[in-house]
């Protein structure tokens, strides 16, 4: 009898998954500043989720990790990439108004003009983008009566 291999499958990187939901990591991943020695990785999702673990707590310090954060705006530093990523993800895709209020150094314009040129239009992000899109919808169906103060 024949074994027929394929060797589909196996992750080139030798990255560690993310934590919380043992995903393969795509950049830009989350590492945390305070936990160590070995890397405490988490993805954006489980990030923004404020994924806590044993000593791991959301408030951590940490870094963005990536070797290609694509800062196209002299304006935007990667905290704030990453601030309009967790407004999104609360406040719901399309929200800019909230969003910019969340935000607080953006305005509504900027925060929507820079997500449609930076995140729509850019591959390092679609996975992302389809998160956040599926996420935004569960929470529509599901928090209707949800009302904002
Ligand atoms: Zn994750
Ligand atoms: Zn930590």
């Amino acid at each position: 009898m024949m074994d027929r291999l394929a060797s589909f499958g196996n992750d080139p990187s030798d990255k560690p998954p993310c934590r919380g939901c043992s995903s393969n990591l795509v950049e830009p991943y989350i590492k945390c500043a305070e936990c160590g020695p070995s890397s405490f990785l988490l993805c954006l999702q489980c990030f923004t989720r404020g994924f806590e673990y044993k000593k791991h707590e959301s408030d951590h310090k940490y870094e963005i990790m990536t070797s290609d954060f694509p800062v196209l705006e002299p304006g935007w530093t990667a905290q704030e990439e990453i601030a309009l990523l967790e407004a999104v993800m609360d406040c719901g895709f399309g929200n800019w108004q909230d969003v910019a209020y969340q935000m607080r150094t953006k305005s509504k314009e900027e925060c929507e003009g820079h997500y449609m040129k930076n995140f729509i239009n850019n591959p390092l992000f679609s996975s992302t983008l389809l998160s956040l899109r599926q996420m935004e919808e569960a929470r529509t169906a599901d928090s209707h009566s949800f009302q904002t103060h």
